[in-house]
């Protein structure tokens, strides 16, 4: 039993002890991740209505070598807590940015390639500074990159996110709201962003369409992007039901297993080159 400050008492039980465990274990061995040469980004390709790759979304795996892999559901939230999550992010805009590189001398780049950008690290305020470091050597990449940050983010501090937005949009980098549905943030908010793409979140995705309510929210997100100039992507679509649903209400761009699975960059290039030939 702890008391916090002597009104508000909270009861450990074993299960928040081993997590607790579990997350010192993890932020320990986090630390390493890097020189460790632990990490690795797959990229999950983004398609348009007629099923052609458009753009991919860069995702972050971490293979611990005793723990084996984490998730990044599991290990993003460590590294926040931590502070790992600024030099985790470094590393995955450099690396991406390497692979974005060597896409397009190989003449296999996507249109764009989007990043998550977590919270913290965007309202920090040095990304623009970071982003045009990174891009110094190739600043035709700059209109190829995009980030997703989420809408909680951007939310929490809206003066620094409208600024910060503003700053990637002059540079060329396309903006998204990632996972949009899932908070509580309210639309008057998302209209004081100046991104330039909206994606639905997979929960509402997953419902469609079977579900009257969740075809009714899918059908308003999509209308009201539209409205306020902003394309939509919609995650998680597993089933062709589904992409046909999300193609009749106007939803621009799709991503999910049904068109593939997060993979490697090999085999991504391997399916813009694919589709070139046809
Ligand atoms: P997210 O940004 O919403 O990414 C989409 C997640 O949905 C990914 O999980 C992806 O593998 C999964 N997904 C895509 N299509 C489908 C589908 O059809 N069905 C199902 N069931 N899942 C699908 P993943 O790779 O495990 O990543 C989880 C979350 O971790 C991401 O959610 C993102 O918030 C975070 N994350 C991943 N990579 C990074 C990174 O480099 N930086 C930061 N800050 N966060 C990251
Ligand atoms: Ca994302
Ligand atoms: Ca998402
Ligand atoms: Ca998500």
């Amino acid at each position: 039993v702890q008391h916090d400050g002597g009104n508000a008492v909270c009861f450990y039980t074993p299960e928040m002890a081993a997590a607790a465990t579990r997350r010192m274990l993890l932020t320990m061995h986090l630390t390493h991740a890097i020189e460790r040469n632990e990490m690795h980004l797959v990229y999950q390709p983004i398609v348009d209505k007629t099923g052609r790759v458009v753009s991919a979304e860069a995702l972050l795996r971490w293979t611990h070598h005793s723990l084996g892999p984490v998730s990044p559901g599991e290990f993003i939230p460590v590294a926040e807590e931590s502070g790992l999550i600024v030099p985790i992010t470094d590393w995955v805009l450099s690396t991406a940015i390497g692979q974005m590189a060597r896409w397009e001398i190989e003449d296999v780049l996507p249109e764009r390639v989007f990043l998550n950008i977590s919270g913290q690290q965007f309202l920090r305020g040095n990304l623009t500074v970071r982003l045009t470091e990174l891009l110094a050597d190739c600043p035709a990449l700059r209109s190829r990159l995009g980030l997703e940050i989420t809408e909680q983010a951007a939310v929490r501090d809206l003066k620094v996110a409208v600024r910060t937005l503003g700053e990637l949009s002059a540079l060329g980098i396309q903006t998204a709201i990632d996972d949009f549905g899932s908070g509580y943030s309210s639309l008057s908010y998302v209209q004081q962003l100046p991104v330039a793409k909206l994606k639905i979140d997979r929960a509402f995705v997953i419902d469609v369409p079977e579900n009257p309510k969740s075809n009714a929210l899918v059908r308003a997100a999509v209308g009201m992007a539209h409205g306020l100039g902003l394309t939509t992507v919609a995650e998680g679509v597993e089933t062709e039901e589904q992409r046909d649903f999300l193609i009749s209400v106007g939803c621009d761009m799709m991503q999910g297993y049904l068109f593939g699975k997060p993979m490697m960059p090999d085999t991504l290039a391997d399916m813009v080159r694919g589709q070139r030939c046809v």
